[in-house]
């Protein structure tokens, strides 16, 4: 491992990354030159020749950008077992399984050690100025959604193919580094490390009534999983105040290892559960403020909370009251890039700063993968420039050199010398049918415009995705919705027409108008269907806590597409431009 990982100590962490952020530009050139010199033997490198050249100009002249599918056949080879120095000079013998939910399907990308270092450096330097900024009681606990398999799956040949959750939960390190951060689970291990995800989060719940006094925190990877957990707990809250009552576990949990932890922690307590039973009863009109009543000492609830998270945040704070809702990191099963160090920016303004040595960072301007500026020239971490937007490529020491990821950031600014990065969305262009180009984040205002017609109505999308139908020409798209409470016809009508509206004027509208696309088609669907998609995507092995719901529906997802098909009550077609 390149550098020991050490316990949390706060003082010695901001100062660290005071220290490496004002030198960001000579960090960068360690962090390339260490990579490139510990993986000098590799195959992949070999072929460009750098023939012991570290310098950023060197290893740009000399590597190209690649994407996921450039480095795939190099990682076939690895998952079927072949030994060599193919990406990295130490074989590489585990992988994360992305959560192929932005993309449809799971990438497999490299893991070793280092990432493991990188995540320590992410977490370390989050949580440090969350502390500052909130301390937290450091005998208090943390009510932390996080799942993971009691054992990591292994291909034949020993090749492990799992979460970068799953492996960074079951590091060997991660108790050591990440006390104060994660281990102070209330949750006994027997519960985050279980084969049912259902199981873990009811019991995630029930672990966090018990030591409710002790909370100071809840937690999750995605703000999703905060939100899913206590849309269930609306659901089984008697359930699990009965358990307390009795100090029995419900018989809904039958993984014996969750039995036997639980069996450590559950005792009669019919105070307490008359208590919640009573709080419960009180908050369960609207829910309101549920988090604090039921932690009355919760300093903050954390996870991701931007981009693809942010249709969760309304609904999170409104469970939230005035407890804070803060932003932790970005990054990708690829590897972490960035870390919130300013708490106290209200999350529709949050940045993350990216952190010089954990990879080797270049920035694309969109300017010129848009075809409107020239070549395509990456600029480096020091480079890029306050108000421009970049696509963000990343080399690693896990075997992944110049690889574009896929997310487009704005610079909002510098901490010392190191870019303020916030997110803006994927790259991919999310529908496109005519000339028309429309992103996650067009999809997303048009869907916020339309939900202000079922607030008025004191109702919410619960959550939506969306499809290309091309099946009669020329094609149009379809949104689906899950909508709380029951609208009536006349106000989904006119939140149809609004989605149409509500999509960019450049390439859709002016394509709507000359009928280049047939009118906007809203699906409204069940309540619960977005559920029984999270439970599809984690019955096919996919981690909980990497979960975003896709925001389109591709041709070949035929399962989530059968799920919302069954489960469409009403459908209306936008008469915008008839
Ligand atoms: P995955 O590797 O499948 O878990 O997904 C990684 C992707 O999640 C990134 O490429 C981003 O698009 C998204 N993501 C991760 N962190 C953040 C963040 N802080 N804000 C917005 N999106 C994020």
């Amino acid at each position: 491992m390149r550098e020991n990982v050490e316990a949390f100590d706060m003082k010695k962490v901001i100062e660290n990354f005071e220290r490496i952020t004002k030198d960001a530009e000579n960090v960068q050139k360690e962090t390339l030159k260490r990579i490139l010199e510990e993986n000098a033997s590799a195959e992949y490198l070999q072929k460009f020749e750098l023939n012991g050249r570290t310098d950023p100009e060197s290893f740009k002249s000399c590597v190209p950008l690649i994407t996921y599918k450039d480095v795939e056949p190099y990682i076939d080879r690895i998952v079927d077992g072949e030994l060599s120095s193919i990406i990295t000079a130490k074989p590489i013998r585990a992988f994360s399984l992305s959560s192929g939910t932005s993309q449809g399907r799971q990438k497999r990308l490299p893991w070793n050690d280092e990432l493991f270092v990188n995540t320590v450096h992410t977490f370390q330097t989050a949580f440090a100025y969350r502390n500052r900024y909130i301390p937290t009681d450091v005998n208090g606990k943390g009510l932390n959604f996080i799942y993971s398999s009691s054992k990591l799956p292994e291909t034949k040949d020993g090749i492990i193919l799992a979460t970068a959750t799953g492996h960074i939960y079951r590091h060997p390190e991660y108790k050591k580094t990440m006390k104060e951060i994660h281990s102070s689970s209330c949750s006994p291990d027997g519960v985050i490390f279980s084969p049912d995800f259902h199981q873990s989060l009811y019991c995630h719940l029930l672990c966090g009534l018990i030591f409710r006094e002790q909370i100071q925190f809840i937690s999750a990877i995605f703000a999703h999983s905060i939100l899913y957990a206590f849309r269930n707990f609306e659901q089984i809250w008697e359930e699990l105040c009965n358990d307390i009552k009795q100090g029995v576990l419900s018989s809904r949990i039958t993984v014996p290892s969750i039995r036997t932890a639980m069996s450590e922690i559950l005792k009669p307590d019919p105070e307490l559960a008359n208590l919640i039973h009573t709080k419960c009863l009180n908050l369960s009109n609207d829910w309101y403020g549920l988090i604090p009543e039921l932690f009355p000492n919760i300093k903050y609830v954390q996870g991701i909370m931007t981009g693809v998270m942010e249709p969760y945040v309304k609904k999170l704070r409104h469970y939230a009251g005035d407890v804070p809702l803060l932003t932790t990191e970005y990054g990708a099963s690829e590897g972490w890039v960035a870390s919130n160090v300013n708490p106290q920016i209200p999350l529709e303004l949050a940045t993350y700063v990216v952190l010089p040595q954990i990879g080797f960072f270049e920035f694309i301007p969109m300017a010129q993968l848009d075809g409107t500026q020239g070549d395509i020239k990456p600029v480096g971490l020091t480079e890029v420039k306050i108000g421009e937007e970049y696509e963000v490529v990343l080399t690693n020491p896990a075997g992944l050199y110049r690889y574009i990821l896929g997310d487009v950031v704005k610079i909002m600014g510098f901490y010392n010398s190191t870019p303020e990065l916030k997110f803006i969305r994927r790259r991919n262009v999310l529908l496109t049918i005519n000339l028309d180009k429309n992103t996650e984040t067009d999809l997303q205002i048009s869907v916020d415009t339309a939900a202000k017609y079922l607030l008025e109505e004191k109702m919410e999308v619960v959550d939506y995705t969306s499809y290309i139908d091309l099946s009669k020409e020329p094609g149009h798209y379809v949104i689906f919705l899950e909508i709380s409470g029951e609208p009536t016809d006349e106000l989904l009508a006119k939140c149809c027409n609004c989605l149409d509206k509500s999509l960019p004027e450049l390439g859709y509208i002016s394509s709507r108008k000359v009928k280049g696309i047939d009118p906007l088609e809203l699906r409204v669907v069940k309540k619960g269907t977005f559920h029984k998609i999270l439970e599809h995507f984690v019955s096919l092995g996919r981690s909980a806590s990497q979960f975003k719901t896709p925001r389109c529906v591709g041709p070949t997802n035929t399962d989530m597409l059968q799920i919302l098909s069954d489960n469409v009550v009403n459908n209306y077609f936008s008469s915008a431009y008839n």
